[in-house]
């Protein structure tokens, strides 16, 4: 788009003409966002999806590790205050990852234990619905994906998102960036950024940073395939989603076994 082009969708947006448009001039632009180009060995599904076994997960630092690798090998800037904080995964407690299960006699191993929460990559995303210049899109294989180009920092997404799993950049990201990976596009002020569920990696066959980083706590594939591992270990076994009243359909999946000794 070029500035005149911007400025109109900005004034239609102000004036609260229908998202229909706007988004029709986008898509007739022949701009391609966050299209990244296929290769041979690109992993791929009809629906990526995570499974979280949440009994390999003992320890805060169990978390903080796999937080760390994705943290620093997608330029996330360490920025210590929690007004300006930048988190793409980190760590919750029961309460607060599942805050709509209220059981007072759940055991206190179960309530204490460490939960990696990001963003779900939703089936029926309200960040992609509230935002004026999709920015954030779904992609057909089901992650839900930004374009840092097109974000104009209004942050309705943030807003829209129940899990809060947007951070904005309040301050200029780069000077929080201790070594930068030249692989990953740092972004600016004044944009919103997320959990990419790793696309960049799947491209070149590789599984995500935090899969990777989590000895087995975190399982990756297709929730289409019944023969994939994600959906194996949730056909075996009791597994929760967020907020599963609210109907975005998180494509996370979070097994808790529950006994005394396991949680
Ligand atoms: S978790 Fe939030 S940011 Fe992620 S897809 Fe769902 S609504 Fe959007
Ligand atoms: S999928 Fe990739 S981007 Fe998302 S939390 Fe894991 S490592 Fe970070």
């Amino acid at each position: 788009m070029n500035r005149r082009d911007f400025l109109k969708v900005g004034a239609l947006t102000a004036a609260g003409i229908g998202g229909t448009i706007i988004f029709e001039g986008l898509r007739n632009s022949g701009a391609q966002a966050g299209v990244i180009k296929e290769s041979n060995q690109a992993l791929k599904a009809k629906h990526w999806g995570m499974v979280v076994d949440v009994d390999k997960f003992k320890s805060p630092e169990d978390i903080q590790r796999i937080a760390e690798a994705c943290h620093k090998y997608h330029n996330v800037p360490d920025i210590d205050d929690p007004d300006n904080e930048i988190k793409w995964i980190w760590r919750e407690d029961f309460e607060h990852t599942f805050t709509e299960l209220d059981n007072p006699y759940l055991n206190d191993k179960i309530k204490e234990a460490n939960f990696p929460v990001l963003c779900n990559h939703c089936e029926n995303p309200v960040c992609v619905r509230v935002c004026p210049t999709q920015a954030t899109f779904k992609r057909d294989d089901g992650i839900v994906a930004m374009d840092y180009h097109r974000c104009i920092g209004c942050r309705f997404c943030m807003t829209a998102c129940p899990f809060g799993a947007r951070s904005f950049n309040f301050v200029d990201p780069r000077s929080h960036i201790k070594n930068v990976n030249t692989e990953i596009p740092t972004r600016t002020q004044g944009v919103v950024e997320k959990c990419t569920f790793c696309v960049e990696r799947l491209e070149k066959g590789l599984p995500p940073v935090c899969v990777e980083a989590s000895n087995g706590g975190i399982l990756f594939g297709d929730l289409n395939d019944p023969e994939s591992d994600v959906r194996k270990i949730l056909t075996g076994n009791f597994a929760i989603r967020r907020k599963e009243e609210l109907g975005t359909g998180p494509s996370i999946y979070y097994v808790i076994r529950g006994g005394k000794d396991s949680a």
